[in-house]
């Protein structure tokens, strides 16, 4: 369904058949955006901004917030229409205010940490004798009652540390990743656990459950932890690259608690450093008393009625098809370890340089672009989920909404500091000629390849899982999975400049080819829009 244009369109109309836009992809508009995108990228100063004053953004805090109204200002400076905020239920926010961990017995030692997502506070500094809680099964609770008040809990074992000699940094000429990224993979027929492995599975789930109500039953003061067992990462998707975690105080805190303040609360917790964790661990066995002061300072935000959730939008207006729309988006939320700088400041300043180099150079594209950043990402896609559901997708009805017809493409990044090489198709073989032709002047940039491989885990998949054309762009990891994502070290200090520059050119080159492309971007499957 096509909707009558407003007055401003047709006005808008006008003026193109008067000559006052270039035409559709025209390679010395292309050039102008490059240009203005390189010589006065303003993308390095808003990661700054982003990770350094803001950081971490983390959803249903002030951060968040202050970092969503620091981008409409900007937004309404650089000419941006229709700026604003919407939000959706997220629940309670969660920000750390203080931590510190110190070893006092058999020696005085500063151990680095922090407090896992959701942990509550300690009353204050709380000194006790760390204690070591070994929990395999329900029978296993009998021998610690009545042992565990006002103690510091440990409850895994040593994790070996590997010297880093794998590789740490990923970068997609070394390997076989073109190959990978340019096949599809075969489609493997899902395999369901099996009873046995469904029972496992619920016995260890109800223990663990058991095991944070008994802590908190048996009034532990702190449970402290290490992260996980795996030393390896992957390298996204179904891919199959892996790199080594790094250590050496990069931590990836784990979760102590919940946004629903409806579960129950648990015992103050934090993720030490893994061989602050160990020495702790090999003292106890030894038959040390070991003693240690801990703070775990946090607050919690309650949901107010207008939703704790927050997405921040802007538009520049299309002209002849303005009803159509391509939206360039990022998550803007964080993790609350460090200061989310390629996770996702990095993506959030690229989209920003999109549409700020766009508007710089006053060009009137013929769809509507428009930008979103979102929250709530890090929980499980809920800002771009909420705007889908708002716009696009009845849940309830399982039928698109009308402007579900109106959505071009969405483009999406997320996958840290490293430059765009191509962009993942998800499975839209139809479209992949499109944006070969789009990314054909970004060669000497370092654009690669226009992949049909599908890719997840971000918020374009909220829009491809209601038929509507989302993508992300493939990105270089860098050190995105073994050092800066989610850990306390994803911080300004990891973002490459000159790579975070060219993504704001790629991203500004394909949300002005998608929006000018005389052809539209064919979508992966047709969906009726119309009953
Ligand atoms: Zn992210």
């Amino acid at each position: 369904m096509r909707r009558p244009l407003p007055l401003t369109a047709l006005l808008l109309v006008l003026a193109v058949t008067l000559g006052a836009q270039a035409p559709a992809l025209d390679p010395a508009t292309i050039a102008r955006l490059r240009e203005e995108a390189t010589t006065r990228s303003q993308v390095y100063e808003h990661v700054w901004w982003l990770s350094e004053v803001f950081g971490p953004r983390v959803t249903g805090t002030p951060a968040l917030t202050r970092a969503s109204e620091w981008a409409m200002q900007k937004f309404r400076d650089w000419g941006l229409a229709n700026v604003h905020q919407e939000r959706w239920t997220f629940g309670q926010g969660w920000t750390i205010n203080g931590f510190a961990a110190t070893m006092l017995t058999p020696q005085p030692a500063v151990l680095i940490g922090a407090p896992r997502n959701y942990s509550p506070s300690t009353p204050g500094p709380i000194t006790g004798d760390v204690v070591a809680v070994h929990i395999d099964r329900q029978g296993d609770f009998a021998k610690y009652v009545g042992q565990l008040r006002g103690k510091i809990v440990l409850m895994q074992p040593v994790r070996p540390v590997r010297m880093l000699e794998g590789p740490v940094i990923l970068r997609m000429d070394e390997g076989n990743w073109w190959t990978e990224a340019a096949n599809v993979p075969q489609v493997q027929p899902p395999r369901l656990p099996t009873p046995e492995e469904r029972a496992e599975l619920e016995t260890r789930q109800a223990l663990a459950a058991a095991t944070r109500a008994f802590l908190v039953r048996e009034e532990a003061a702190v449970l402290l932890e290490r992260g996980a067992d795996d030393d390896l990462s992957a390298g996204g998707s179904d891919l199959s690259w892996e790199t080594q975690r790094v250590d050496g105080g990069t931590i990836f805190p784990g979760s102590g608690g919940s946004r629903d303040p409806q579960l129950p609360v648990q015992v103050p917790s934090a993720t030490l450093a893994v061989e602050h964790y160990n020495r702790l661990v090999r003292l106890l066995e030894r038959g040390q008393a070991v003693r240690m002061t801990v703070n775990i300072q946090t607050t919690f935000h309650p949901e107010g009625a207008e939703g704790n959730g927050l997405n921040t939008l802007a538009e520049i207006p299309g002209t002849d098809l303005a009803h159509e729309v391509v939206i360039v988006g990022a998550h803007m939320d964080g993790v609350p370890y460090a200061t989310g700088a390629t996770d996702n400041a990095t993506g959030t300043a690229a989209m920003m340089e999109a549409v700020r180099a766009i508007q710089a150079l006053k060009l009137r594209p013929r769809r509507t672009i428009r930008i979103a950043l979102w929250g709530g990402e890090e929980q499980g896609l809920l800002g771009s989920r909420a705007y889908v559901a708002r716009h696009y997708w009845d849940a309830a009805a399982k039928a698109p909404r009308p402007d579900h017809a109106n959505v071009v493409a969405y483009f999406n990044l997320d996958n840290g500091t490293g430059r765009i090489r191509g962009i993942w198709g998800q499975g839209n073989t139809a479209a992949l000629p499109m944006f070969e032709e789009w990314g054909a002047p970004l060669k000497d940039l370092g654009w690669r390849l226009a992949s049909p491989r599908r890719v997840a885990a971000t918020d374009h998949s909220s829009f491809d899982e209601v038929g509507l054309p989302g993508f992300q762009f493939i990105q270089e990891r860098l050190e995105y999975n073994s050092r800066s994502h989610h850990s306390n070290m994803d911080t300004f200090d990891r973002v490459q400049k000159a790579d975070v520059e060219q993504q704001g050119v790629v991203a500004a080159v394909f949300a002005w080819s998608a929006a000018n492309s005389p052809e539209r971007l064919p979508r992966r499957t047709p969906v009726r829009t119309t009953p």
